[in-house]
Formats: structure tokens, sequence, C-alpha cells
């Protein structure tokens, strides 16, 4: 799925198979059709049932469509299912995916209450196991996938890259008349990889729609060339992630162009944005990232949007920047109770600009906007609703007014009367 105006712009639609990823009666689709879904993953140590299930229901809450958790000893593979019970009783009913390394085949064999109440398996198959044990250990975890329904991720990684693999393809590489470099042999060994594992599954009997592949890498141009050949070679659905992204504005910039570039180009069926939290950062930041890179690029829709201009010689006061981020804040957290409260109020634009230049024109494309008073200007603040000038805000408390303005156009624009 992309999104673009000019239609002859747009890159050719990639359609991947949809697969269904199920917990009692919520069904979320990935691929085919479907939007693209956003995930995020805990840090909290899973056999800690009661804080694992309140970090989910965090990230649930500020928008993550599934939450991976880690199922790496016994104990947390038998904390799974209290986790599970825990979260449905605060009434979160998001799908579980459990990350599996190593052990997977054994946990997943000898804690069924756990396979059963995850909905999705993550399996890397660079870390379930090493010669002939390999194929055996993976199939054990196909084999439950299948038994309970499940879909998996097949999910390579390259910090984890199946190095037999990797050597068989650099051995190849060096009977070449005219060898390729090591990346580009690298990024063949991770796309075989994901795609000679999927293939395996399916002769084990996975429906192949339930089988979602990744390649994750942590360098911009390393995963758009990954990707963009895991798309030409494959229909299967894709997760997206640019893994160990870092930390704040580097992460969040790096996973956006990449990520970005590609579902601009079809590519992608779920994504992760994998950032590592700052001090006293909540973990939900990764899912709020998620959700601004869908939604800038016109994907998706989960808040409102506010346009504010970056201010500038022409604005020496901070009363508009303090405007526009408290009506930001106040979007975005009157959005859990909106949501069900004024169907389609995620697409509406506020615009909060800071003088006359660009101030009432900005503010016209927006469903309502206010153009605040520059320097030297006359104190008055123009707002406009749908296009038109309504009237014009004065005095000390425009602040307030404009508040006002916004919930009564919530109100009247997306409120149950609105229709009638
Ligand atoms: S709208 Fe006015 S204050 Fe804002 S950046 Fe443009 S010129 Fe500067």
């Amino acid at each position: 799925m992309s999104a673009t105006l000019i239609p002859e712009a747009a890159p050719a639609p990639r359609r991947s198979r949809q697969a269904r990823v199920v917990w009692g009666s919520r069904v979320v689709t990935l691929g085919g059709d479907a939007p693209v879904r956003v995930q995020s993953m805990t840090n909290t140590d899973t056999v800690d049932a009661v804080g694992t299930a309140i970090q989910v229901k965090e990230l649930a809450i500020a928008g993550s469509e599934l939450v991976r958790i880690t199922v790496n000893t016994p104990e947390a593979a038998e904390a799974v299912p209290y986790i599970r019970e825990q979260l449905d009783r605060m009434g979160i009913d998001v799908p579980l995916v459990g990350d599996f390394h190593y052990n997977g085949h054994r946990l997943l064999t000898e804690h069924p209450a756990m396979a059963q109440a995850l909905s999705k398996y993550r399996i890397n198959p660079g870390n379930v196991g090493k010669g002939e044990k390999k194929d055996r250990q993976f199939a054990q975890m196909i084999e439950a996938a299948v038994k309970y329904d499940k879909v998996v991720r097949i999910g390579v990684n390259w910090g984890s890259l199946d190095q037999e693999l990797l050597a068989q393809f650099m051995d190849e590489n060096a009977r070449r008349a005219q060898p390729w470099g090591a990346k580009p042999v690298m990024y063949q060994a991770l796309v075989e990889s994901a795609l000679t594992s999927a293939a395996y599954a399916t002769e084990l009997g996975m429906n192949p729609d339930n089988i979602i592949i990744s390649c994750k890498v942590s360098g911009v141009q390393d995963l758009i060339s990954v990707y963009r050949e895991l798309a030409r070679r494959s229909d299967y659905a894709l997760h997206l992630g640019l893994t160990e992204a870092g930390m704040g504005t580097k992460g969040t910039v790096a996973s956006s162009v990449a990520l970005g570039i590609l579902a601009q180009e079809g590519i992608g069926d779920t994504i992760r944005v994998s950032l590592t939290p700052q001090p006293g950062e909540p973990r939900t930041q990764e899912v709020v990232v998620a959700l601004e890179i869908l939604q800038a690029l016109g994907l998706r829709h989960f808040n409102p949007s506010v346009t504010a201009c970056p201010g500038c010689g022409r604005t020496t006061s901070t009363t508009f920047q303090e405007l526009a981020k408290q009506i930001d804040d106040f979007l975005r957290l009157q959005m859990p109770v909106w949501r069900s409260k004024y169907p389609g109020v995620e697409e509406m634009k506020v615009a909060v600009m800071g003088c006359i230049v660009n101030g009432p024109g900005e503010s016209k494309h927006a469903d309502i906007g206010i153009s605040l008073p520059g320097t030297g200007e006359a104190p008055a603040a123009p707002v406009f609703i749908d296009g038109q000038k309504a009237l014009t805000l004065r005095g000390d408390n425009i602040a307030q007014e404009f508040h006002a303005l916004v919930e009564s156009y919530i109100e009247k624009r997306f409120g149950a009367t609105a229709s009638a």
C-alpha cells in the first residue's frame, strides 16, 4: 500500500499474501489489502508477568497493534499464559508475539499453554541450531505453529545470520569470475536464509499466508536494498524494521528514512521502530514514532495533526509555540476516548501559525486554524474554520478561547449529532 497524490507517480503496488493474527475475537490482518500495522516489543523481564502485562497494555494503548515479548527460558514460557490472562482481565486484546532464539523448539513443545497463549511466533533461522540439528529444530517450531494454527515471522537479522549459509555464499562468490563485494553477498545470504526457511516451512505444512518475512539490518541503504530484493522475489507479507536504530533523534530519523522510503514504495506490511529508550523515556516512544511515520506518509491516520510554523524573527514571543504544543498535547491525550466517540477525528487538521505571512493561508487549508499576531502586528488572531474566516480573537485569553473553539468544532463535526 502506498499514498501518492499523482496517480502516474505511484509505484506499482505490491500485493502480498494476507495473514490473520488472532486472539479471541480480535483479528489483526497483516498484508494483502490491510493497512500497514504497527508493532512493538517489551523490554521487561517476561518472568515478571505483571510488569510485562502493564508494559504491553501501555504499548497497546499507545497504538501498537501487536506486541512481541521475549520467551527465552522455561520460566518465561510459564509466565506467558499469566501475562495473557492479566491482559484479558484488563480488556487488552492485543495479540502477543513470542520471540524465540536457540531453545524455541523445546519451549514450544514443552509449554503448550504458552504456545496457545501467543498469537504469533518469531523464529530466527540463524538461531535455531547448527548442523543437522538446524532443520529438525526449525521443523519442531513450525509443527507447533501448524498445530496451534499460529502465524510465524521468519525473522532474519544480520547480527545473527546463519554463518554456515553465509560461508557457503562466500565460497560460491569466490569462484565467480568477478567476485561481488562482501555486502552484496551478505544481502544475498540474508534474503536466501529467509526465503529458503519459508519454503521449508511450507513443505512442513505451514500455510504460506501465515508466514511473514523480515530481514533486519542496521544501515538505511542496506535495509532498502534487502527489502527491495525480498519484495521482488516473494509475495510473503513483510515486516519492516531498522534493527538497532539507536537512540533519540538519530534512531528516529534513521528509522523514518528507511521505513518511509520502503513504505512509500509499497513495501512493508508491518513496521517496528527499534529505538533504544533514552533515560527516562517511555518504551511507548517507539510506537509514537511508528505512528508518525505512517501518518506523515498519509498511509494511516491515528491522531489529528497540528500544523505549526517554525517561527522566525517576525514572532519573538513564545505564545504560538506554547499554543501549538498545548493543542497537540490536548488532542493526543483525548484520542483514546475520542477515537470511538468522534469517528474520523483522527483525520482532522489544526493549524497554529505565528504571523500574517503564512498564517491565514495555512489556517485556511486546515479544518480549524489560528493565525497569531507577529511582532508589530495588531493584537488580533483570526480563526479560520473549514477554510473561512470565522472570527477574530483578541486579548489575554486567546489560547483558552481557541482551545474551546477546537473542542466545539470536534463535537459539531464528529459528534453523534454531526450527521443527524
Ligand atoms: S508564519 Fe510568520 S512567524 Fe511563522 S515562520 Fe512564517 S513568517 Fe515566521
